[in-house]
């Protein structure tokens, strides 16, 4: 024996866990317990044992597929492993042993006997397989091997398929919701908007600041309400490509111009620099105007969220080549992680801890369900274009900053196919 060796039992089953885990101990073994092959593997690999115990019928992997997998490791090749299983039919006993195992004990276990059973294995004990049965017991366990692969192919294929309709529900579920909100949401900001014009209510708000404070507050939430009601509708008709563009021919400078001038206020009171020189842009292009105003806005919005107070943003056009335009919005912002970069296009998809910088992301209107650069997407897809994103990575200390690209074609019949 030796009673310094470190035992690894793989078993799901709790009463011959405890049992053996009991024998070990008592026979001066070190025991590591997993209940599932893959965990077995992750502990083997972090502490490897002098030994590996395992049963057959695993939840995960089976014992045999787990010996395959560890002869591959270099650390954990050479170290014995041990079925102990009920399944005591000479095939299966060839089959493991094919598999790789070194020996192989039967249940119920010869008390007994066991703790020099294990003693044996642990001096170098193999048993070993004679040449006529080997090739057998191989061929069938390929074959076990390929009908549990199929079934589990099956089972995901089911699964996938379950996730895709239940996708679906819930973007139905998710327009419905917003169709219902908007019919008497509309109403209201229809008031509210009634409200701010009318000169009775002006009155009274000049003279009376907590009404002023009031109708604000009133104002303000029910206009950010319209917008986030308005963005899901925008994005599921963006998703279900039931978008109709209206194209008409437009003057993208001045849509830019416009939208710089929208946020100037917000850019102002962060002391942030917004670098647009209109004659780069393209005074004569076609596309559908609204949507292509409402895609810049979101892109400049963002820039504007993810970048401290006293940061830089330029706006830039480019002719890559004849008949199309890349536009892009840089920022000295937190910038993105690579690994979330093909994330943040996906709908409802908000990048890691966004309140890491120093702007607060609620103070400015239609923001945070990450919906705003999936309606780009589908804004830029729906006219034929791309859009991406080029940042070295997420730091809110060092500021690497984000570049956002849009290219787009000038005429409706230069869409790439
Ligand atoms: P949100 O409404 O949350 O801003 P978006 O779809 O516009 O949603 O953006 C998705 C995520 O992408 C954001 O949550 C943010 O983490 C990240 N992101 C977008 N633009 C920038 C940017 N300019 N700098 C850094 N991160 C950005």
């Amino acid at each position: 024996m030796t009673p310094s060796a470190t035992i690894l039992y793989i078993e799901d089953d709790e009463a011959s866990r405890s049992l053996v885990q009991r024998l070990l101990r008592a026979a001066g073994y070190e025991v590591l317990i997993a209940g599932r092959a893959l965990d077995g593997i992750d502990l083997a690999r972090r502490h490897p044992p002098h030994l590996i115990l395992t049963d057959i019928n695993l939840p995960d992997l089976s014992g045999r597929e787990l010996a395959v997998r560890l002869r591959t490791e270099p650390a954990l090749a050479g170290v014995p492993i041990v079925a102990l299983t009920a399944q005591s039919h000479a095939f299966e006993r060839h089959m493991t042993l094919a598999a790789g195992v070194s020996g192989y004990i039967t249940k119920p276990l010869d008390v007994a006997a066991f703790p020099s059973q294990i003693a044996a294995y642990l001096a170098g004990r193999t048993e070993a397989l004679d040449e006529a049965a080997r090739e057998p017991a191989q061929r069938a366990y390929n074959q076990e091997l390929v009908e549990r692969l199929e079934a589990q192919v099956r089972e995901l294929e089911a699964h996938n398929r379950d996730l895709r309709r239940l996708d679906r529900i819930k973007d139905d579920f998710i327009q419905l919701t917003a169709h219902e909100l908007r019919t008497p949401l509309t109403t209201v900001y229809g008031y509210s908007r009634l409200a701010q014009s009318s000169p009775a209510i002006e009155r009274v708000v000049a003279e009376d600041a907590e009404v002023r404070a009031l109708l604000t507050g009133l104002i303000d939430s029910v206009e950010r309400l319209h917008a986030v009601v308005n963005e899901i509708i925008t994005v599921a008709r963006l998703a279900s490509g039931r978008v109709d563009l209206k194209i008409s021919p437009l003057d993208l400078a001045q849509i830019m111009g416009r939208v710089v001038a929208d946020y100037r206020p917000a850019a102002d009171q962060r002391r942030l620099t917004v670098s647009f020189d209109p004659d780069q842009w393209p005074r004569r292009m076609e596309g559908d105007a609204a949507l292509l105003e409402l895609a810049l806005s979101n892109l400049l919005g963002n820039a504007i969220k993810y970048t401290p107070d006293g940061g830089h943003i330029t706006l830039r056009a480019e002719y890559p080549q004849p008949g199309r335009v890349r536009l892009s919005v840089q920022d000295s912002g937190i910038g993105i992680d690579p690994d979330e970069q093909r994330f943040i296009f996906d709908r409802f998809y908000v990048a890691g801890d966004t309140q890491l910088h120093s702007t607060s992301k609620t103070a400015f209107r239609g923001g945070g369900l990450g919906l705003g650069l999936a309606i780009c997407r589908g804004v830029v897809e729906a006219h034929g274009g791309a859009i991406w994103v080029h940042s070295p990575g997420c730091d809110p200390a060092r500021l690497p900053g984000s570049t956002f690209y849009v290219e787009l074609p000038l005429r409706r019949e230069q869409r790439s196919p």
